[in-house]
């Protein structure tokens, strides 16, 4: 999902790359690319119209952060856009005051409607709900026993058409199982409608006749997310026809080009509340704007990293410290042990490391850092005399075994910092010279 996107937007980015500042070329080169991302994930017009607007506005005004350079203050703009186009905060099922609450899917067939009421039974099953699934899908060969199976699965009661229960006319069924749910005390009551492959009148009229029937407290629109451009002309008559609350987004482990996502707020005003992302009845997730757009910009979660370090460091830092890695390579390893502070103050350093991109494929590395290696590392510069600290090449091998038996270390672990740092040094004189900003350790960007 998403990966063309991703890919188009991160490419972006990666053109600011030796920037000093961002120039209003840069920027309007930057936000055509954008564009240009954004339609052919046919992501809806108007949506990518104020989308780049916004991008555009904020990128100029002077949202200049020291801290962070051009390809960054980038990154946090789009990334804040997307976060709000997806529609910020989640939120939550809303509850009736007086159970059962009701929750009516409306949708188009094969949206993933039936599938979805197991997904979501089991989920409020384990929120400590006594749900039960009504299964108003009488269009559709099988969807009744679809229901069943999965509600069995789930471990959810299932209300079927029955002799009594309103065998053949899906209004009867569902009047009829919220009436069940009311005798019997279930909590929540989930009923899955018909779907056609193309909106019809018919279709509309049914939904609408349940929903007046059984007067939902959330109508919840399922949305395929592979069906593309088709997915706001489907929002936009469901909207008319039946009206809903909330949008659920199903498919979203497939490869769609992620415009339905990205269009369906912006279009309809209506949140999306969950996210189905595969077949198991597991594979589905409440919906977070925030992950989602991460996810988008492929970057772990690096704002949360990017906020660290403007609030750790001051720009004067930032740049003083940029400007000595920019000049003469005289970064020392008495800097080094600032910088290390500075990090230090930041949090934790396996916690930080796992907020960068691509991390997922490190995990195990990760997971056996050791927080007190920075404890260690600072020994041992401390054991250093000033002049071994500008200069690391007059360490031989005496001075060596005088710094490890000072730092309550060994000689190989001096010997190993000592060539860290200069691998360090190299890396950031080169990080430097790609923009003079930049937060330390974020040298991919
Ligand atoms: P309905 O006609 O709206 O009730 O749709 P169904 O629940 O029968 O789903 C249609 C097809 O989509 C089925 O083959 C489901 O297994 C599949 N499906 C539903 N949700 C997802 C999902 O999130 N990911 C994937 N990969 N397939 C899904």
């Amino acid at each position: 999902m998403f990966a063309n996107l991703s890919d188009r937007l991160t490419a972006s980015f990666k053109q600011l790359r030796g920037r000093g500042r961002l120039s209003e070329a840069d920027i309007d080169a930057t936000v055509s690319e954008i564009r240009r991302a954004l339609l052919d994930a046919d992501v809806a017009l108007p949506v990518v119209r104020s989308f780049t607007a916004n991008v555009r506005e904020r990128a100029k005004s002077a949202e200049v952060s020291g801290a962070l350079n051009p390809a960054q203050q980038i990154i946090k703009i789009v990334n804040a856009e997307l976060v709000e186009i997806l529609g910020g905060q989640a939120r939550d099922l809303h509850m009736a005051k007086q159970p059962p609450t009701v929750v009516m899917l409306a949708g188009l067939q094969g949206a993933g409607k039936t599938t979805l009421a197991g997904k979501l039974g089991l989920w409020l099953r384990e929120q400590g709900h006594t749900p039960l699934l009504v299964a108003s899908d009488l269009q559709r060969p099988n969807a009744v026993t679809q229901l069943q199976v999965v509600g069995e699965q789930a471990g959810v009661a299932v209300w079927a058409p029955e002799p009594g229960n309103g065998v053949g006319d899906p209004v009867a069924v569902a009047r009829s199982g919220v009436q069940h749910a009311r005798d019997k005390l279930y909590s929540v009551v989930v009923v899955d409608t018909a779907g056609r492959l193309g909106i019809d009148a018919e279709m509309m009229q049914q939904a609408a006749d349940i929903r007046d029937a059984v007067q939902p407290d959330e109508t919840l629109f399922v949305l395929d997310a592979m069906i593309g451009q088709d997915a706001v002309t489907t929002a936009n008559a469901f909207a008319e026809g039946v009206g809903f609350s909330g949008v659920v987004l199903t498919k979203l482990d497939g490869d769609a080009r992620g415009g339905a996502a990205l269009s369906v707020r912006g279009v309809t005003g209506k949140p999306v509340l969950f996210a189905s992302v595969g077949e198991k009845l597991s594979d589905f997730e409440r919906f977070h704007a925030d992950r989602m757009a991460s996810r988008i910009l492929d970057m772990g979660d690096i704002l949360t990293l990017i906020e660290q370090a403007e609030r750790t460091f001051d720009a004067g830092q930032a740049e003083e410290m940029a400007a000595k890695l920019a000049g003469q390579g005289d970064f020392t390893l008495q800097d080094f042990l600032g910088q290390l502070n500075q990090l230090k103050k930041m949090g934790s350093m396996k916690k930080m490391l796992g907020m960068l991109p691509g991390m997922g494929q490190m995990r195990e590395q990760l997971e056996n850092f050791d927080e007190r290696e920075v404890d260690r590392v600072e020994a041992i510069v401390h054991s250093m005399t000033p002049a071994e600290r500008n200069d690391p090449k007059i360490l031989n091998g005496s001075r060596r075994q005088r710094i490890a038996r000072g730092s309550g270390t060994t000689v190989a672990e001096v010997n190993s910092l000592v060539e860290r740092f200069e691998q360090a040094k190299t890396m950031m004189r080169q990080m430097a010279r790609s923009g003079g900003k930049g937060v330390p350790g974020m040298g991919m960007m």
